[in-house]
């Protein structure tokens, strides 16, 4: 199990690093028994973000990166820059990133390639809007997403790639999807990566559920055989109610 929180742009320096101590001190209070933690801050914290989160094994990652090494792209971020911050993920295609910035299969594919060849492991975000379910094709968007987002790139092991399914529709809305549509997508991507690498691979992956998960509902969707953790937006923005919904894992 991983539970990832995805702050987006919400905190500030303060208040960031005051969270991050707060799942620190959580964290060492709790038995999360083999449940791996990860939070992903906005750019500016990332730093005290790392040294609040201490020795504990929280892992850091970011929400975005540059598919460029270095060079003249203001404002953008690299991934080494995001090593030397401290980070060891980074949320890619996050369904904000596809719609607001209008990011393509193709610029998160160059992401995901610029993250893997850096040693950092790529979230890759995948999910269907309202519109698209509704219309019979969520399968169908998840499937693009899921080989644009990953084409031409070889991982080494299973845990150099995390899938996060997100339904647009669950993300920030309060809905979620039932147990039974995640875990059915959740076996559907597996299929996918079954046949993009291999069983073994595709069995050991980390498919992480997103949207809408808080306390109440985290246990019926982690104890779904096919996700494998959660990503976390809103509720993990309060360190009582992320550890709170990693203890269902
Ligand atoms: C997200 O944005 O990745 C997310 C899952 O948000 P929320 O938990 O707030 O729906």
């Amino acid at each position: 199990m991983l539970i990832a929180g995805n702050w987006k742009m919400n905190t500030d320096v303060d208040s960031g690093t005051e969270l991050a101590a707060d799942i620190a001190a959580a964290v060492k209070k709790s038995d999360l028994g083999t449940v791996a933690l990860a939070v992903c801050p906005p750019y500016v914290s990332l730093t005290s973000v790392r040294e609040a989160l201490g020795e504990t094994s929280v892992a850091l990652g970011a929400q975005n990166v540059h598919h460029e090494d270095e060079g003249a792209f203001t404002g953008e971020v690299s991934a080494k820059m995001l090593l030397s911050a401290g980070c060891s993920h980074v949320i890619v295609g996050h369904s904000e990133r596809r719609e607001y910035f209008s990011e393509s299969n193709q610029d998160i594919q160059q992401k995901v390639a610029q993250a893997r060849a850096n040693g950092l492991v790529p979230i890759l975000c995948v999910g269907e809007t309202k519109a698209e379910r509704d219309a019979g094709d969520a399968k169908n968007v998840v499937e693009q997403q899921l080989r644009g987002g990953l084409a031409g790139v070889d991982f080494g092991a299973p845990d150099d790639l995390v899938i996060a399914y997100e339904p647009v529709w669950a993300i920030g809305t309060g809905d979620t999807a039932t147990p039974d549509q995640a875990n059915e997508m959740h076996a559907f991507i597996r299929g996918l990566l079954d046949d993009l690498y291999s069983s073994a691979f595709a069995d050991d992956v980390h498919i992480l559920y997103g949207g809408s998960m808080k306390p109440h509902n985290a246990e019926e969707l982690l104890s779904q055989p096919d996700v494998d953790g959660g990503l976390v937006g809103g509720a993990s923005l309060d360190a009582e109610s992320f550890i709170a919904i990693a203890e269902h894992g």
